[in-house]
């Protein structure tokens, strides 16, 4: 923010998976000139989809709904002296969020406990660790996602097999839409111990996903400008999501580190 600020850059700070996380005690989304959060179903809470637009002031807050609702001006008919779209939650949306958000302390409470658990129960497998935030109080996840690493020296289970096929059904949050493609490869991918983990615990019912591939490894984006010193592709190489939502129970936890102490080979 202080780069920003100095050169005049509005930021629109992508809060979407941090509701009920804090920096230096301070709540994400309130730190750029608007915040978003995110709704959809995985989220901390959720509308079934949509989400909100966090804004420092009435003035600009009615700016914003003004053009979420077509930019419509004071007129019995409609009226435009701007382009607005009609991006504004219904109120069926909006009246799950207000029922949501008498759980929301407990959703946060809930993965901030299962984050614990699979810290302690996962402390003494060689080569995978938790992530987890750093030993400072400025930090308060809501560890909305937990995730953990894999080293490349961790032998997992069917890792021969990683990657031979072309996948055929629809991947994981895209609402059983499938998008056909040549390869089961790109130049970008988590390592295949990672991808035989994932296989393996799919095997065992439990869903686990690789973490989010770079931007600027993303086909869409090739020619972008792009400032990076690699570590987020060697984050995306190594990391692994692991289940938790509210409906993780103490017993899936300890289900889930016995699969994956399973699939590795000793
Ligand atoms: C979930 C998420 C999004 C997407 O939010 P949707 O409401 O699903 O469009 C964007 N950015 C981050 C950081 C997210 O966690």
């Amino acid at each position: 923010m202080a780069i920003a600020d100095k050169y005049g850059i509005p930021v629109v700070e992508d809060a979407a998976e941090g509701m009920g996380s804090r920096f230096n005690s301070q709540v994400l989304g309130t730190f750029g000139k608007y915040g978003v959060l995110s709704f959809n179903g995985n989220k901390m809470i959720t509308t079934s989809g949509g989400g909100a637009l966090i804004c420092r002031n009435a003035e600009e807050a009615n700016q914003i709904m003004w053009l979420a609702t077509q930019a419509r001006d004071a007129y019995p008919y409609y009226q435009h002296t701007a382009i607005g779209f009609n991006y504004r939650m219904s109120n069926v949306c909006a009246g799950i969020g207000r029922g949501q958000m008498t759980v929301l302390d407990a959703h946060i409470a809930h993965h901030k406990h299962v984050q614990k658990l699979y810290e302690e129960q996962m402390k003494d497998i060689p080569g995978v660790k938790i992530n987890r935030q750093p030993e400072n109080p400025r930090f308060d996840s809501n560890y909305w996602l937990c995730t953990m690493t894999i080293d490349p020296s961790v032998k997992v289970k069917g890792q021969e097999n990683a990657y031979k096929e072309v996948i055929k059904t629809a991947v994981g949050g895209a609402a059983g839409v499938i998008h056909q493609v040549d390869s089961p490869v790109t130049d970008c991918q988590p390592n295949e111990n990672v991808e035989a983990m994932r296989v393996f615990m799919l095997g065992k019912k439990v869903e686990c996903r690789p973490v989010w591939k770079p931007m600027h490894k993303q086909p869409v984006y090739a020619g972008c400008d792009v400032y990076t010193n690699g570590v987020e592709e060697d984050i995306f190489k190594i990391g692994m999501c692991l289940p938790a939502g509210p409906y993780v129970s103490d017993e899936d936890v300890k289900y889930i580190v016995d699969c994956i102490k399973e699939a590795i080979v000793k």
